[in-house]
Parts: structure tokens; sequence; C-alpha cells
């Protein structure tokens, strides 16, 4: 989408591969020296992105971002991520390793030359594998864009509704969609995502790098308070399965946080009604298994009776933690 650059004295209108080449001369003349104009904003090929330093609000028109700091750099993820060896046992396939991480199954594709296929990839045991792994949470990042609300979406504030490019278009992708098949019901009703360039989002513990989102259960009919606990009979298993697998076809979902008694229903409705493979429904549920058993996609969190949340994982991020 093309940027109306109102320029202020803390945005400077760029374009992300035109900022790498530019680097010195932005460093140099500051991001106060706002010469770019909105006319040969509009001639760049690429005048997707423009620039604001972390803490300041851009104009509610903009959806896309270059966040930076004090010194005009774009904002960096801090170094989060490291490469694990992993032995292939009996039954695993490249999803439950991917899940069993807590990351998402084209990372673990990517890491290894393989190819990714939604229809499932099997692993030969004893096989040895590579499962790049976090072990601190990675918080900031540069390129925000906003997710789009309007028709089937609603967010609850606008202002914690940034992502990465690659979530962001995930989840426009799956609501759009899913907003043609079911244009009549209730819109769904986002929590947050992150803050424009990421960091701490109280009272959350995760929700800072721009790969999170709190989304309400979708309900066939408005529930009596938009954010609250839904009644189980409430919610509607069609458009939640409908999302949910859509998404996880992607290979980008890293970990899907579900209360036991939504994850049973909507198991049952996947199984019986959608006709969906078994075998790849017990790579991604928890259910029937007990509280904890093993890590699998979709899986029990306390506070997720009135939202689910969904982490994401792409190669991309982590090639740029890793480098
Ligand atoms: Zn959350």
């Amino acid at each position: 989408m093309i940027v109306r650059a109102t320029v202020f004295c803390c945005i400077v209108a760029v374009s992300t591969t035109a900022f790498a080449a530019s680097k010195k001369s932005a460093a140099a003349s500051g991001v106060s020296n706002a010469t770019t104009s909105p006319q040969a904003l509009a001639k760049t090929a690429d005048s997707k992105y423009i620039k604001v330093r972390r803490g300041y609000s851009p104009p509610a028109d903009v959806d896309r971002v270059l966040v930076v700091n004090r010194k005009g750099k774009p904002i960096k993820s801090r170094r989060a991520v490291f490469l694990r060896n992993y032995t292939v046992k009996p039954g695993d396939t490249l999803r439950t390793v991917a899940y069993r991480y807590s990351t998402s199954p084209l990372a673990v594709a990517r890491a290894n030359d393989i190819e990714w296929d939604p229809e499932g990839i099997d692993m030969a045991e004893g096989e040895l594998v590579i499962v790049p792994v976090r072990y601190r949470p990675a918080s900031g990042f540069a390129r925000a864009v906003r997710l789009r609300t309007g028709p089937g979406v609603r967010a609850r504030r606008k202002r914690t509704t940034w992502g990465r490019p690659y979530v962001i278009a995930l989840l426009n992708d799956s609501f759009r969609a899913m907003h043609r098949l079911w244009p009549d019901r209730h819109p769904a009703i986002v929590g947050s995502l992150s803050r424009l360039g990421g960091g701490r989002l109280r009272p959350h513990r995760s929700h800072r790098a721009g790969r999170d989102i709190d989304i309400g259960y979708f309900t066939r009919e408005p529930a009596r308070k938009a954010w609250g606990v839904p009644r189980l009979d409430q919610i509607d298993y069609a458009r939640l399965w409908f999302f949910i697998d859509r998404l996880e076809r992607s290979g980008q979902m890293a970990a899907v946080y579900m209360s036991p008694n939504i994850q049973r229903r909507l198991h049952r409705y996947a199984l019986t009604r959608a006709g969906a493979d078994p075998k790849r429904l017990k790579t991604m549920f928890q259910y029937p298994c007990a509280k904890g058993a093993r890590k699998t996609l979709i899986r029990h969190s306390r506070g997720h009776r009135d939202h689910m949340h969904i982490r994401f994982d792409s190669p991309e991020e982590l090639a740029e933690l890793a480098s």
C-alpha cells in the first residue's frame, strides 16, 4: 500500500532497499532531515516503508514502517538462536520435531535443505536433523506492519497490532479468506500482537517480537462480552478449524495455546466433520493426551479460555537472529 507521507520531524520516507544503499547518508543526515516529498516517494518502486523512531506513533493511515533507534539505524532483535542436533525417533515427522521444540516446520525444513510439504514429511528413524532453537526470547523488530482491520476483523487496541511482515501477511490472508467464506458471521476480535518495534508489552511475557497474536475464539453469534469466556457451544468450530488449518499448512506456526475443552471440541470437529487426516491431527493436538504429555502445536497453557495465542516462526527471522 502506498503511504501518504505526512512528513513529521521524526519521519523520513525511505524504502527498505534504498535504505540499505543509502545507510551512510541517512545516518549522516539524521532522521529529522525529511527531504523526500510524498510525490518522490510515490515514484520509488519499493516505497512501502517509512522510517519511524521507536516510541513515536506514525499517522493512523500508515501501516508499514521501518523502526529506527536514536542513531537512525534499524533496531535489531537480540541474537537468540542456536542449532541443535536431533536424532529422529520412531514415528517422528517434520511436524513433530518442529513442534516439540516450539519452532515451525518450515524453519526446520530450511535448516536441513528439505522442501516443506503441507501434506507431511516422514523422517527415517536415526536420521540426524538440525533444529534451530531459541534460548531467549527475541525482542524488537525493525520492519513493522500493521494488521489490517475492517470487515471480519476487529482489533481491541490499534496501538498493539504491529507485527513482522510475514506474520501480518499470513494473518491478513487467513482473515480475508475466512471472511469471504462466512461474510455474515460475527467478526473476529484481535487482542494484542506487539507494540511498534516490539519490546516488553505488559502484562504479557511474550508479544515482544511481532510474532505473537491473541485472538478471541470465533463465535457463531455475538457473545455477551466482546472479550470474554464464550460458552463451548457458542464457539464457531468451522471457522476456528478453517483458520488454524490454513495457517498450519503455511508451515510457519510454532505454537497455539488453547484451553483443553476447546481443543477437544475442535479436534472432534476436524476429525468427524472436516475429514482431516488423523495422522496430521495427532501431530497438531495435545488432546487426547494428558496435560504436559508431549509438546504439540496446539497445547494447553493457563489463561486461554477467552482467547487463543498463536506464535509464528519463519526461516527469514531465524536467519536475521543468527547473523
Ligand atoms: Zn498472548
